[in-house]
């Protein structure tokens, strides 16, 4: 299981493209911190419904290697909290399989920042991996002792917990379980 911006999907190098084009005077700092500005917060949400979300582009290697996940018989599900918008949701769905043509077995889509324990709690126990890179989110997984990833970024590594394994790319994630 895995969630979309940030770990398959490059979200913040297209929403830093869109603040240049749109809002220049502004600047992301962490885009998993709903609060680190009240004002970057809405515009978040009001990106997330724009036709900019049918074009977001890979994270590092993940188009390289989430297919071989696919083809060696994993059941590969995205969670993604990019809120409810039934358009903006079509266009998600058509970017990623513009990028990764049948990987997805299902992509849950969940409202707007929403914690994702709830949606996890499903596959409490099961012995799953889960990758992540929104550290509350991570956490939530060790919770229903899912085997958990953190895919590293400078707003993320700071944080530390023994169950959960920080890598920098999907070939490392791979390497350990495929
Ligand atoms: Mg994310």
């Amino acid at each position: 299981m895995t969630d979309i911006d940030g770990v398959v999907l490059d979200w913040s190098g297209h929403f830093n493209r869109y603040l240049k084009q749109h809002h220049p005077e502004l600047e992301l700092m962490d885009p998993t911190q709903f609060d680190q500005k009240q004002q970057i917060g809405q515009l978040i949400e009001g990106f997330n419904k724009t036709a900019w979300i049918g074009f977001l582009q890979p994270l590092r290697d993940a188009a390289d290697v989430l297919p071989q996940f696919k083809k060696q018989g994993w059941t590969v599900i995205a969670c993604t909290s990019m809120g409810s918008d039934q358009y903006a949701n079509s266009l998600r769905k058509m970017n990623i399989e513009n990028h990764f043509p049948n990987v997805f077995d299902r992509v849950d889509i969940i409202p707007f920042m929403e914690p994702k324990h709830e949606w996890l709690s499903q596959y409490k126990g099961s012995g799953a991996t889960w990758v992540e890179d929104k550290w509350s989110n991570a956490l939530a997984g060790v919770d229903q002792g899912l085997n958990t990833y953190l895919m590293r970024h400078e707003y993320n590594a700071y944080a530390d917990n023994n169950n959960v394994k920080k890598v920098d790319n999907w070939q490392q994630i791979a390497g350990q379980v495929l």
